[in-house]
C-alpha cells in the first residue's frame, strides 16, 4: 500500500520534472501540486497508521486465541487426570473405552480389558496411615504405567482400583502382560518406618466377544477380579 501511494506521488513528480505537465504549471500550479503532495502524504500516513493498528489488533487477537486454547487444553487435562497418581481418571477412561470399542467393532481386531485392585489395602491405611496409603497408590501407578506397552492405556478407575485397555491384544497375551504387572507390583520395595512391606494386586481380564459393549466387557473383567480375590488374591484371572 505504501509503495503504491509513493509511486503515485513519484509519477506526479516525475511528470512535472520532465515537463510533461505543460507550461501552464506556474507558481499557482506549484502551490496546487504542493497541496496535493501534502494531502497525499497525510492520507498515506493515516492509512499507514490504520494499517499498523490493524496489524496490532490481529496480533492481539491471535495472542488471545492462543491463551484461550492453552487454557482450554489445561482445563481438559485437569478434568481427565487423577490428581493423586497423575494417571488418566474415570472420565478419561469412559472416553477412551468408547473409542476403543468403536474401533474394535469396526475392525474386529482383538481387544482386552483388565481391572486391577490392590489387595487388603484397607490394612495399609489402618496400619501405616492414609498418607502412606496415598504413597503406595502413587508408586503402584508408576509401576503399572512402566510395565505397559505404549499402545495400552491405564486409568485410575477409583479408590485402589485401576483399569487397563489393551487394543489389538488377545486374551492369552493380555493375561501374560497383566501377570507381569502383578509380579512387578509384588516385587516393588515399599518401606514403612524402615520395614519392607509387600503390596500385592489382583486382576480380572476379559477379551471382547461378539455382541460386547463397554459395560459388558468391563463387567466380565470385574467378575474375574472377584474370582481372583476369592481364589486367594495376588493373581490374574481371565474369563
Ligand atoms: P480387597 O483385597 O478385598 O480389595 O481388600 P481392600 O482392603 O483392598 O478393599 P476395601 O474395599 O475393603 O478397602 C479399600 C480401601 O482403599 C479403603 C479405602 O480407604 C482405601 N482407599 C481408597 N482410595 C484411597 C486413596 O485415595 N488413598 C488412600 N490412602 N486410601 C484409599
Ligand atoms: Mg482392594
Ligand atoms: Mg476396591
Amino acid at each position: 500500500m505504501e509503495s503504491f501511494l509513493s509511486n503515485r506521488y513519484n509519477h506526479f513528480a516525475m511528470y512535472r520534472k520532465a515537463g510533461l505537465l505543460g507550461k501552464g504549471y506556474g507558481s499557482r500550479r506549484v502551490i496546487v501540486v504542493d497541496d496535493f503532495k501534502r494531502d497525499e502524504d497525510e492520507r498515506e500516513h493515516r492509512l499507514q497508521d490504520r494499517y499498523e493498528n490493524l496489524l496490532d489488533k490481529v496480533e492481539r487477537m491471535e495472542q488471545e486465541t492462543r491463551e484461550v486454547r492453552a487454557h482450554m487444553e489445561a482445563e481438559k487435562a485437569r478434568a481427565t487426570t487423577d490428581a493423586l497418581t497423575g494417571l488418566p481418571n474415570r472420565a478419561a477412561y469412559d472416553e477412551r473405552i468408547a473409542e476403543e470399542v468403536a474401533r474394535w467393532q469396526r475392525y474386529k481386531t482383538h481387544f482386552s480389558v483388565a481391572v486391577g485392585d490392590l489387595d487388603f489395602f484397607k490394612r495399609i491405611n489402618d496400619t501405616y496411615g492414609h498418607l502412606a496409603g496415598d504413597k503406595v497408590l502413587r508408586l503402584i501407578a508408576k509401576v503399572v504405567k512402566l510395565k505397559l506397552r505404549g499402545s495400552d492405556f491405564v486409568a485410575r478407575y477409583g479408590g485402589e482400583e485401576f483399569v487397563i485397555l489393551m487394543p489389538s491384544t488377545g486374551a492369552t497375551e493380555a493375561h501374560q502382560a497383566v501377570d507381569k504387572i502383578r509380579q512387578a507390583v509384588a516385587k516393588s520395595p515399599f518401606n514403612f518406618h524402615g520395614k519392607p512391606v509387600t503390596v500385592t494386586m489382583s486382576f480380572g481380564v476379559s477379551e471382547s466377544q461378539e455382541g460386547d459393549n463397554e459395560e459388558s466387557l468391563f463387567s466380565r473383567a470385574d467378575e474375574m477380579l472377584y474370582k481372583a480375590k476369592a481364589n486367594g488374591r495376588n493373581q490374574a484371572v481371565i474369563g
